[in-house]
């Protein structure tokens, strides 16, 4: 009997009548024809656990993280007895478990792991057509005690369990309805996709399209766990996020789409000199103070002795970096530090860039002929990124959007 795993974020958990839309979907799913062995994994309701967080800052400015976990994990315990006990009232067979009796995590507290999960646990009760109701973002730590999985964590708890006990799918509900070519705040006509792979998901999902936490792509990558992204409200069909593209898709665009990002700031160090160990003397200890450096360009100007090195860091990071580079001005040897907090990062993310050397040039035309800056550029595999002004930002997503013919032509414009 098919196995699936069906994931519902916040949104969908929000109060007894959205519980009971939820309840029907997945009795939908356990009395399909075919049958299904049913696991439901699912969030806090809106806005619960962002309170909890408040209360525990209130109660303590700096709370004992494993005492931070009874109190963030407890939204999930209340939607996962409240969604068992819609389900049994309409007469489906349900039961909801808690994070201990299921998931071994390990790690810090509010930011744990997954190990392992205790599948057996959960066997016996589908055998016997029961629905599991599993809470999301909690476990067991090593030391015995509620741990959670960073927030957002309930995905990664999905395809934990999905991974877990073989299922055949996880299906994440939630209140977009699919993974889309682009943020369609910046173009309307941003079309859905049917599918997407792993990796293409992954840099989308780290650049702004924050449909899954990015950890739980990452993991179903790994576990080569197939997703589906789609509407807990509305009967569409969704995103499927695939190792590979099949079928028709393998025909679909050569760029899956554009990720914007606006978090980046630019660093520029001039006049460094063109000798060994000076980048690394420059981003290690960037690094050590656990700040994220992203596009990194190096450029020796030949015949001179010297070097400019301009790398990206989060803007929220900006001062932090600043700091730690004038702290070792000496050990470095720079003459210039240039700083730049207004920049954002636009990419191009599809598989097939593999192939396809043109796809760079056509982007870097795209962008020349709106007269577009590019101050720094990074390739990947299946990405290429440019570095601009972020005040051109909007203008290249769009023009990129076009230009890759991923502007939806069925929508009016
Ligand atoms: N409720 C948790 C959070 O808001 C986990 C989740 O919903 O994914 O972060
Ligand atoms: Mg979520």
């Amino acid at each position: 009997m098919p196995r699936i795993v069906m994931k519902f974020g916040g949104t969908s958990m929000a109060g007894i009548e959205r519980i009971r839309n939820v309840a029907s979907r997945v009795r939908r799913e356990a009395e399909a024809e075919a049958g299904n062995e049913v696991l439901v994994v699912v969030s806090a309701m809106a806005g619960e656990t962002d309170r909890l967080v408040q209360l525990c800052r209130e109660a303590a400015a700096l709370s004992d993280p494993k005492e931070y976990d009874v109190v963030v994990a407890s939204g999930e315990q209340v939607t996962s007895g409240l969604l068992a006990m819609t389900l049994q009232n309409m007469g489906v067979k349900a039961r909801s478990f808690m994070g201990w009796q299921l998931v071994r995590a390990s790690g810090v507290h509010g930011n744990a792991r997954v190990e392992a999960i205790e599948s057996a646990t959960l066997d016996e009760a589908l055998k016997g057509g029961t629905v599991a109701v599993i809470p999301g973002f909690q476990g067991v730590s090593e030391d015995g005690r509620v741990a959670t999985l960073g927030r957002g964590g309930s995905d990664t708890s999905a395809v934990a369990i999905a991974a877990g006990v073989k299922a055949d799918r996880c299906d994440i509900y939630t209140d977009v309805d699919g993974v889309y070519t682009t943020d369609p705040r910046i173009v309307p006509n941003a079309r859905k996709l049917n599918q997407v792979t792993f990796d293409e998901m992954l840099e989308l999902a780290g650049v702004g399209a924050k449909v899954l936490q990015v950890r739980s792509v990452g993991l179903a990558m790994r576990e080569n766990m197939p997703l589906r992204v789609l509407s807990a409200f509305e009967d569409k069909p969704g995103t499927d996020i695939v190792a590979e593209l099949s079928g028709a898709e393998m025909e679909r665009n050569l760029i899956a789409g554009i990720a914007a990002d606006r978090n980046e700031a630019r660093i520029t160090l001039t006049g460094i000199a063109d000798t060994p160990g000076t980048v690394a003397a420059t981003i290690s200890p960037i690094a050590e103070a656990g700040i994220q450096v992203d596009m990194i360009v190096h450029a020796a100007t030949p015949n001179t002795g010297s070097s400019d090195l301009t790398f990206t860091v989060p803007r929220a990071s900006l001062a932090q970096a600043i700091s730690v580079i004038e702290q070792r001005k000496d050990a470095i040897g720079y003459s210039d530090l240039v700083q730049d907090p207004s920049v954002a990062k636009v990419s191009i993310v599809g598989v097939g860039i593999r192939s396809n050397p043109a796809l760079a040039a056509k982007m870097f035309e795209t962008l020349a002929e709106r007269r577009i800056n590019l101050l720094a550029v990074s390739t990947s595999e299946i990405k290429v990124s440019a570095l601009i002004a972020e005040d051109e930002l909007e203008l290249a997503v769009r023009v990129l959007h076009t230009a890759f013919g991923l502007d939806d032509q069925s929508a009016a414009a």
